[in-house]
């Protein structure tokens, strides 16, 4: 009868000293397979499943479900045969005793020779040979890093072992002194087998050493005795890189082991195929060990070679199995130059190596190509990973090299897998990696460029689709050789990757961000002029002279604050406020109140407004000044690409002081270092016969520069254009008491606006009889003048009308004027009339910059702002983009429409899995309280992620509402982040909450189906 297999009680962890018993998952008598899961049990942190790596049958005495049991102690046996099954339970404590043999194998588990041949007298605690993987069964002893004699304490590293992978260290968890027969340095020690011996006091240790080697030894001494049994699965050491185990792949099963190597790297064991008995899941399997015998699985004769051959080390042996596995993939090769010095500037400036640089970059452009991270998997299929995982070589000390796995290089920043890197590299030099750091890289990348070598190529093994060879840098560059798996990608995607990889490596600045300052060294009259006094030139300039800049700001007014304080945001907003308070009185009836009908005192108003801008216009000024900015009045032209004249011709009396065309302009020339173009867009007049003719000369055509002149509010209008200014404008004079006609060429309003709240707000402009929209509809013909105008237009049926107002109301859209700003000069690109920028504002001249309305885009305030600061932050070298995904907008009309991020139709655009989730404003008690119930609130949300990716409303009040929805999608927040935040009752912003509660539970529900 042979000696039974104690399943003992694991260590997880270096803290856990015992473990309770949770359940067991096999019976006492049933038959069980290596890799099967016999029990579960709780430590400290978790409940963990124990899993046998030998075949057997369960036998008792099995420790009794929710006994604790003592790290090393039996738990239950495995016996070769079922007559030899026991069916007793074990006593508390389940260790003391196994079935009736007396071979029987007494805890802990390290113990096990402590009565043994060798053990000294008084030993504690036998060190055995560590199973450090899966496929472990022997080790080499490389050191003792202490003497016999020596006190050992708990978390102590007593010697040092080489693996056929890796050298480790030994640790122990007792304390005691060290003590002989200590396995000699290069004695090859099977798993499980004395290392040497742990005893109470120093005098007992014995000085001597196990002669002959330890392995040799328990042949000569067991020849009967099987394989040595194996220790507790190397859960701890993966358990000691706290990850959290990989989710249970789907009908199959997984060994702990397996969870926790797929969950340090982020492996979905859904895609993983199982080695294990009934397919379970393995360590092997995830680490992507279970290839087959390479040579046998390529099919190649051995040919006999003359000469005396040594055996190989393990080390080697590995390497040149792995290199002869390779023989079976059908690989190729592409190669392209990419210059890499901006990419090493950029790297030394953030302090990262270039190495890792470059990882990042190759990840970067999978984004594209993510075949480029698949693998080949016998037979016939293909894992699709989405972690890259770039295994790196590094000459390890004393030669050879050691491949280290950089881990998640398309989700982590440089800072962080920089950080990684150095730890890598500083323990494969010593060969110390454990081996999930060091094995399952889905790409790989050798650099010999710093050897010096012109050109070569490298192997691509088994488990990855491609390696990358970078060789020493020439004229034309570095050549960067990829050798792919042609089952995996073919030639053509290779080739556009090795594109993307060089674009992405010679433009850093693309995605590593400003290396530095852009200012160039020069001796400038500004740091920085910043052209145009808006809301983007302000907030550019006013964050460049905090940086202590010397700043000049060029303006052709006598104050800052550009379209949004003179002509745009603040004076509609003082009109929208009186417009709403005469709605709102209106509708005051419903709560017992009636004011009878309110009057608007024109002039009163217009007042106001002014009072309003010339006060915050002053304060502006004030504040530039009082930041050391220069105000400079004046129009700036350019000169050449470091000169701007200061245009002060003209009458000093007209805010717009310039050169007439035909004059020579006269004014200031002054250098700069940088500049930044921010010079608006003013209104578009298209070409509608008798369009200009009524804005320049008979004052009947209005625009949103010039309706700020009428004297008295007028009675009949058109508005044309169904943008965010023509309806705002409508509306505010339809409450005003005129009778308004909005005319809009295209089949719907406001294009920037989601289109159900778009198509919500038209009805509800419509339900008013004083304000009609039409849709698809095209002006011919404006006549007349100022008081007494006639529109002709065509409707979307193709009939003609004639319409009789007092004025007409352009808000046909804005358009930069890039006329006489010499662009050209400085060579600054334009695109299709606007100024062509990159996120961070570059223009194609490294040191101009473009922000706000001249770059397109959304034309608002707060953009425009944004991306003064973008531009500000990129001059003084920080890393700063402007994302549009993130952006907002209000449309002032009663009910507001507003909106941040994306869309569901602009998101499935970007490929992302929205899902969107809307509630109908009048369904909350507040809306009904103030009987503002038009309108309804949209979450967009990423289903994969349940990150908010949009958010639109069209309320009452939405200007103010939208400042939360901006924080759910600016700081990228969960569904259930939202739905977890307690709102105040009652208002409006609880609908955010139980929007996303809502929406949360569906896919939750949804998920549940699919899974069933
Ligand atoms: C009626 C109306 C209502 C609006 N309401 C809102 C709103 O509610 N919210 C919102 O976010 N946005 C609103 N906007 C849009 C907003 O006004 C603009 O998007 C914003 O002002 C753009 O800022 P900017 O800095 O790009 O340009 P601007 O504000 O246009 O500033 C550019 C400045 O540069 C000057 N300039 C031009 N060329 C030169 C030169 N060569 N040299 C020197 N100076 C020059 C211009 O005269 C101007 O002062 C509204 C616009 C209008 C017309």
């Amino acid at each position: 009868m042979a000696e039974p297999y104690v399943i003992k009680m694991p260590q997880l962890s270096d803290t856990m000293t015992e473990g309770v018993v949770v359940s067991w998952e096999k019976n006492v008598g049933d038959q069980v397979e290596r890799g099967d899961i016999v029990a579960t049990i709780e430590t400290d942190k978790a409940i963990m499943d124990v899993e046998v790596f030998r075949d057997g049958f369960l036998s008792g005495p099995l420790a009794p479900v929710d006994s604790t049991v003592a790290v090393g102690d039996a738990m239950a046996y495995l016996v070769t045969s079922a007559g030899e099954v026991q069916h007793a339970e074990a006593a508390a404590p389940a260790s003391s005793e196994g079935p009736a043999t007396e071979q029987v194998e007494r805890p802990p588990a390290a113990d096990a020779s402590v009565t043994g041949s060798g053990a000294p007298q008084g030993v504690t605690h036998t060190i055995t040979m560590p199973q450090l993987s899966d496929t472990m069964n022997e080790g080499v002893v490389v050191s003792w890093e202490k003497s016999v004699g020596d006190k050992v304490e708990r978390g102590d590293i007593v010697a040092t072992v080489e693996t056929d992978k890796a050298i480790m260290d030994v640790e122990v968890f007792r304390e005691g002194f060290l003590s002989g027969p200590l396995a000699p340095v290069d004695s090859t020690v099977p798993v499980g087998s004395p290392l040497a011996y742990l005893v109470d006091r120093k005098e007992q240790s014995v000085d001597e050493v196990a002669a002959p080697p330890v392995s040799a030894r328990r042949e000569e001494t067991q020849p009967e005795t099987p394989a040595p049994p194996a220790p507790a699965p190397p859960t701890a050491a993966v358990s000691a890189s706290g990850a959290v185990p990989a989710a249970r792949p789907q009908g199959r099963g997984a060994t702990p082991y397996a969870r926790a190597i797929a969950g340090a790297r982020g492996t979905d064991l859904n895609r993983v195929s199982g080695t294990g008995p009934g397919g379970v899941i393995v360590g092997a399997d995830v680490l992507g060990a279970h290839v087959a015998s390479p040579v046998a699985a390529v099919g190649f004769p051995q040919v006999d070679v003359p000469g005396d051959g040594r055996t190989m080390t393990k080390l080697e042996k590995a390497i040149s199995d792995t290199m002869t596995s390779s023989l079976s993939m059908p690989t190729f090769h592409v190669t392209t130059y990419v210059k890499l010095g901006k990419l090493i500037k950029a790297s030394k400036a953030q302090g990262a190596s270039v190495t890792v640089t470059i990882a990042k970059a190759c990840a970067l452009a999978m984004q594209q190509f993510p075949k480029m991270n698949w693998c080949y998997q016998p037979q016939d299929k293909l894992v699709e990973r989405t972690s890259v995982d770039i295994g790196m070589a590094v000459a390890a000390d004393g030669g050879g090299l050691v491949v280290p796995v950089l881990r998640g290089c398309e989700s982590r920043d440089l800072e962080a897998l920089n950080g990684d890197w150095k730890d890598l590299v500083e323990r494969a030099r010593k060969r110390r990696l454990k081996p999930d750091e060091y094995t399952g890289s889905t790409f790989q990348i050798s650099n010999m460029g710093m050897f010096g070598v012109s050109h070569f190529d490298a192997i691509a093994t088994p488990g990855i689709a491609a390696i990358l060879a970078i060789a020493a840098n020439t004229e034309q560059g570095s050549p960067f050789t990829v050798t792919a798996d042609h089952r995996v990608v073919n030639g053509a995607e290779v080739a556009m990757y090795l594109e993307a990889l060089k674009e992405l490596i010679e433009q850093p600045e693309s995605w590593m961000g400003p290396s530095g300052p852009a200012i160039p060294e020069g001796d400038w009259d500004y740091d920085v002029l910043v052209v145009g006094g808006g809301p983007g030139g302000e907030d550019c300039a006013r964050d460049l002279a905090g940086h202590g800049l010397k700043v000049g700001l060029v303006n052709d007014a006598p104050f800052p604050g550009g379209e949004c304080l003179w002509r745009g945001c603040i004076p509609s907003k003082a009109w929208r406020a009186a417009a709403d308070r005469l709605r709102d009185r209106l509708n005051d009836g419903h709560l017992g109140i009636s004011c009878g009908q309110a009057q608007l005192d024109w002039g009163k108003l217009e007042d106001s407004r002014r009072t309003v801008l010339e006060t915050r216009g002053d304060m502006a000024l004030k504040t530039d000044k009082g930041v050391k900015i220069k105000y400079l009045q004046g129009f700036g032209r350019f000169v050449d690409e470091h000169h701007l004249l200061i245009d002060t011709s003209g009458n000093s009396k007209d805010p717009h002081a310039r050169a007439r065309p035909g004059e020579k302009p006269r004014g200031e020339t002054v250098s700069f270092g940088c500049a930044v173009v921010a010079t608006g867009a003013p209104p578009f007049v298209p070409p509608i016969p008798g369009a200009i003719e009524g804005l320049a000369e008979n004052g009947g055509v209005l625009t949103s520069d010039t309706v700020w002149m009428l004297d008295k509010q007028p009675g009949k209008l058109v508005v044309i254009g169904g943008g965010a200014i023509g309806l705002e404008m409508a509306q505010i004079f339809q409450d005003f008491g005129a009778q308004v006609t909005l005319l809009e060429a295209q089949d719907r309003i406001l294009a920037e606006v989601e289109p159900e709240i778009a198509k919500h707000l038209t009805a509800v402009l419509n339900d008013d009889p004083r304000l009609t929209v039409h849709t698809s509809v095209k002006v011919e013909k404006i006549s007349g003048k100022a008081g007494a105008v006639t529109v002709k237009y065509k409707d979307s049926d193709g009939k003609n009308h004639s319409t009789k107002v007092e004025y007409v109301i352009m808000g046909t859209g804005k358009r930069p004027v890039l006329d006489g700003l010499g662009l050209e000069k400085a060579g600054v690109a334009v695109d299709k009339g606007v100024v062509s920028v990159d996120e961070r504002c570059r223009t194609n001249v490294p040191h101009i910059f473009a922000v706000g309305d001249v770059i397109g885009g959304l034309m608002l305030a707060h953009t425009a702002a944004q991306q003064g600061r973008v531009a500000a932050a990129t001059i003084v070298g920080e890393d700063m983009r402007y994302a549009q995904d993130k952006d907002c907008g209000v449309i002032f009309t009663r009910p507001e429409a507003a909106f941040v991020g994306l869309s569901i139709d602009q998101a499935k655009a970007r490929g992302i899995d929205a899902v969107e989730v809307k509630v109908p404003i009048s369904i909350d008690a507040k809306a009904m309280i103030n009987n503002e119930q038009h309108g309804m609130i949209k979450i967009v949300a990423d289903k994969h992620t349940q990150r908010i990716i949009g958010v639109h409303l069209l309320a009452d009040h939405a200007d103010t509402l939208v400042g939360e929805a901006v924080m759910m999608v600016s700081g990228n927040m969960t569904l259930e982040q939202v739905g977890n935040a307690i709102h105040p009752h009652p208002t409006q912003t609880e609908l955010f909450g139980e929007l996303a509660r809502r929406l949360s539970s569906r896919l939750r529900r949804s998920a549940k189906v699919k899974v069933k």
